[in-house]
């Protein structure tokens, strides 16, 4: 989307192809966060200075494979990407001055002012067409369709006891319930669904023609172009192109053949990511005379996530981002009972550390074990705040409950010696404030994501033991990183490393410029657009 509206801004026609009826993939679901450096007023002030800083950052998380020239590509035309989107479209992304970076032992990590989220958007200006914006995941909306973005859930949590928060919240609530009255899901989006529709409005706004429900199965080079065929609803038909083709499908998340292929065993059953990412824009890269970057540090971006069976059969999928993982008196362990990670850093790193356990151990369990309170409080995955859906979790088999760690070690199938030790351990360490053996809570990034009305750790309390909830918890992708090789205008390159005319990927199509490290938030997406613009610019000025 990003290119097609780069595209036609520079007066090139445009033909997008969906292959599903509505536009978003996984970017739909995402928090919709960009990390871009250097383009916020902080960076646009020292821009030497704030590129020499994101820079060494980048080269210190990604290591020796980090490929300088895509690096330079990102600093230089990721702010370039946010003048051209609040220029000439209708996507406003405001800078987050407080997100710390993930890795924040590194040189050149900040505190904030990289990451970029978009502005809630009101869907009905989209009028017909909001039916086109594929929804957020279920289990991210209250109410049965209304979104809630980070700093919503506060005001909802304390409008019982704060008049100005009830306020807050009886304004949201009462806009969902008139929204209902016309529309299948409330129309105030946030996060990655207020990027895709307002990537849409533009794209509505422009010229670019938009084929639902169609597939390119395959392109040819002519002697003009490119014979690419498209097959759809109305059957198969030929179009030509003049100047290029831009991959751009999500990658192979949704592709079991790929997922095997590339991704380690203990995280090839879950994924959060669009399931329609089926590698298609990748086979057509190879097919072109491409080839796969697969020498990453990780083959796919991880998140931990739980699930549970729908009613409708289907099956929940709840990503442990944020809301719990980092907040005081939760512990994971593992199927030896003994914790393995910080539950507090970023999802990636925290899943490496599952990862790594699995190697380990060979074992594929994994519990994050909290206390009724800490559900009451802060929820845990499926079970919002409050008590109202413990019993019936519970009974369903997501949530496991025990009045001490030897009962729930019982339940959860782990040694009882080896979890009672684990907790002891955990809650002596937590009395005291500090984690010696983990670290949780004393980077800025594991404080951001705790309570910081809790004194002196924002992430460590000790648990109830005599109440005592605990989930399953599983390595899944949100989205891959290994992908078509490219040089750093997003061109396909062949296996002697030469560019490929008229090819580009990116998004996903395209192999992460991060090989497999996480910097920050929106680390996908910030270059996923910023290649996408390159793109363009190259393909336009060829
Ligand atoms: C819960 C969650 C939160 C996340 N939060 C963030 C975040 O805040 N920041 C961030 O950077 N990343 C985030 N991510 C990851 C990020 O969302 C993805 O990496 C990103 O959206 C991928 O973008 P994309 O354009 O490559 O693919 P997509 O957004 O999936 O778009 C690909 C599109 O191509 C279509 N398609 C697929 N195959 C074909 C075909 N053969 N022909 C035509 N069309 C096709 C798909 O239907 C889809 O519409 C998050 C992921 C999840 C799951």
């Amino acid at each position: 989307m990003t290119a097609a509206l780069c595209a036609s801004a520079r007066g090139l026609k445009v033909l997008l192809v969906e292959s599903t009826t509505q536009v978003g993939g996984t970017s739909a679901t995402s928090a919709g966060t960009l990390w871009i450096p250097c383009g916020s007023p902080l960076g646009v002030n020292d821009i030497a200075g704030c590129r020499e800083a994101a820079s060494t950052y980048l080269q210190a998380c990604i290591g020796p494979g980090a490929d300088r020239a895509k690096i330079d590509a990102l600093l230089e035309s990721g702010p370039e990407l946010l003048r051209f989107l609040r220029g000439r479209t209708q996507v406003r992304l405001e800078s987050v001055p407080h997100h710390p970076d993930y890795l924040q032992a590194l040189p050149g990590a900040t505190l904030g002012g990289r990451a970029f989220a978009p502005e809630p958007f009101d869907g009905r200006r989209l009028g017909r067409s909001f039916s086109r914006v594929r929804p957020p995941l279920p289990e991210f909306m209250v109410f049965g369709g209304m979104m809630v973005s980070k700093t919503d859930i506060p005001i909802l949590l304390s409008a019982l006891r704060e008049p100005r928060a009830f306020l807050q919240a009886a304004r949201l609530v009462a806009r969902y319930a008139r929204d209902r009255l016309t529309h299948a899901r409330g129309t105030r989006l946030v996060m990655g669904n207020a990027l895709v529709a307002q990537l849409l409005d533009s794209l509505l706004h422009s010229d670019v023609e938009i084929a639902f429900d169609t597939r390119v199965t395959q392109v040819a080079r002519t002697a003009s172009g490119f014979g690419c065929t498209l097959s759809g609803a109305q059957g198969e038909r030929q179009v030509r192109t003049r100047k290029a083709v831009v991959l751009a499908t999500g990658g192979f998340s949704g592709n079991p053949a790929m997922r095997q292929r590339w991704l380690p065993a203990v995280a090839r059953g879950h994924s959060v990511a669009h399931a329609g990412g089926t590698g298609g824009g990748i086979q057509l890269g190879l097919s072109l005379g491409g080839t796969m970057d697969g020498n990453h540090m990780a083959p796919a971006f991880w998140m931990p996530v739980s699930t549970m069976k729908r009613t409708d059969g289907s099956v929940a999928t709840f990503p442990h981002i944020v809301m719990d993982r980092a907040k005081p008196g939760l512990l994971a362990v593992d199927a030896t009972g003994n914790r393995f990670a910080n539950e507090a850093d970023s999802y990636h790193h925290f899943c490496e550390g599952m990862l790594e356990s699995n190697r380990r151990t060979g074992s594929e369990r994994f519990f994050l074990i909290t206390d009724v309170a800490f559900v009451e409080r802060h929820g845990l995955g499926l079970a919002h705040p409050g008590r109202r859906l413990l019993r019936r979790l519970a009974r369903a088999g997501y949530l496991t409950r025990a009045g001490s760690p030897r009962e729930l070690a019982q339940h959860l199938r782990l040694d009882p010696g080896a979890l009672e030790r684990t907790m002891t351990r955990y809650n002596e360490l937590a009395a005291s404030g500090m984690d010696v053996d983990f670290h949780r809570g004393e980077s800025a990034l594991n404080q951001h994501n705790g309570d910081p009305t809790h004194t002196p750790n924002p992430c460590l309390r000790p648990l109830d033991t005599r109440s005592l909830c605990a989930v399953e918890i599983h390595v899944a992708d949100l989205g891959t990183s290994v992908g078509l090789r490219t040089d750093s205008d997003a061109r396909v390159l062949d296996a002697e490393g030469q560019p490929i005319p008229g090819v580009y990927a990116c998004g996903n199509d395209m192999a992460s410029m991060m090989r497999g490290a996480y910097p920050g938030p929106g680390a996908t997406l910030g270059p996923g657009m910023t290649f996408a613009w390159r793109a363009v610019r190259h393909l336009s000025d060829c």
